[in-house]
């Protein structure tokens, strides 16, 4: 994270090495420090902060105020001061909790085509339908909300919950009956984790659904010693293989804490970037997959952002009070 100081090219090659991606020449690390250099100034200029999620490319961490998990930057989101404009780097669900909690503030997305999958798989149309049919079977129904979905989604959700605290929030809440949406592999990690009765709808993440048992097994017989830490938005028979089971920032601080020196990171390999700059004397191995959708988010895009204050995140009213209402319950129940 730097916010202060310019980082000049060489020195920007020399931090980007560690990952060995021969993507990252010195004639692009120039160009990058300009534009981080650029970047900086506009901040200062617009009163600007920049969220960047752990899945961010890691040039767009040089110029991050803040990088986290969704938990972190929806708390982030809600408790920043003295900002006029917020940037998110991340994708457009996060946006739009960055919006929620700073009505009064311009949020920006720098590429309005960085959705996501897993968002794009319940709608509230078709969530109303669905609570309603089930209320019928269990009066005391409780639905609740991976933080992976839309604002109008949250809205209609009694609370929301991140991979970090999704089974706190659900056994907290006082229904035994969850709808959980809208991740299938996250919620049958949680029903593994309560007593309750945790109802999944048909949603998954295709970049972490895409990770087989098959390849959790090459890495682990071709490196002796390896420790597995994977994310619950994990396949069932991937999640069965992992030594840990966690959200991108505990398993930094899994990874910085333990006294192994190996690592499967299974998720987006945005994470792996981010371990093997921060932590360079442990050793990181990464599923390689990537999330295209928090890949559209560049530095160049940062910049127009600043530059033309675009694209700014809007909703109404009514789903913004709801989806707060939503947000609160998790951080009340979650933290
Ligand atoms: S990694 Fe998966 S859940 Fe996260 S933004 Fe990409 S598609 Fe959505």
């Amino acid at each position: 994270m730097n916010t202060e100081a310019v980082i000049n090219g060489t020195e920007l090659h020399r931090k980007l090495d560690v990952l060995h991606n021969p993507g990252y020449s010195p004639e692009l690390c120039d160009q990058y420090a300009a534009m981080i250099g650029e970047i900086l100034q506009l901040k200062a200029e617009r009163a600007a902060v920049v969220l960047a999620h752990n899945y961010q490319r890691p040039e767009i961490f040089e110029v991050a105020d803040f990088i986290g998990d969704s938990f972190e930057l929806a708390r982030k989101a809600r408790d920043l001061q003295g900002a006029d404009v917020i940037v998110f780097c991340g994708v457009h669900f996060m946006a739009e909790t960055a919006k929620v909690f700073n009505p009064e503030r311009m949020v920006l997305l720098p590429d309005m085509r960085a959705g996501c999958s897993l968002a794009d798989s319940v709608t509230a149309e078709a969530l109303a339908e669905r609570s309603e049919e089930l209320r019928r079977l269990y009066p005391d129904l409780k639905v609740v909300s991976y933080v992976n979905c839309t604002a109008d989604v949250k809205a209609l959700s009694d609370a929301c919950c991140t991979s970090a605290n999704a089974t706190k929030v659900i056994n907290r809440l006082d229904s035994d009956n969850i709808l959980f949406v809208p991740d299938q592999n996250l919620a049958n990690y949680v029903q593994s984790q309560t007593s309750k009765n945790v109802i999944s709808w048909d949603g998954n993440c295709y970049v972490h659904h895409q990770i087989t048992p098959a390849e959790v097994e090459r890495a682990k017989a071709g490196i002796p010693g390896l420790v597995v830490i994977a994310h619950p938005e994990c396949r069932k028979d991937v999640i069965a293989m992992a030594d840990a089971v966690l959200s991108t920032s505990a398993m930094m601080q899994y990874a910085r804490e333990s006294s192994a020196d190996k690592f499967l990171i299974v998720t987006e390999c945005g994470l792996s970037d981010r371990l093997l700059m921060e932590i360079p004397q442990k050793h990181f191995y990464k599923a390689c997959k990537l999330c295209r959708y928090m890949k559209m988010i560049t530095l160049p895009g940062v910049r127009d952002a600043l530059v033309n204050l675009r694209y700014e995140i809007t909703m109404p009213d009514e789903v913004r009070d709801g989806a707060r209402r939503a947000l609160e319950r998790m951080i009340q129940l979650g933290s």
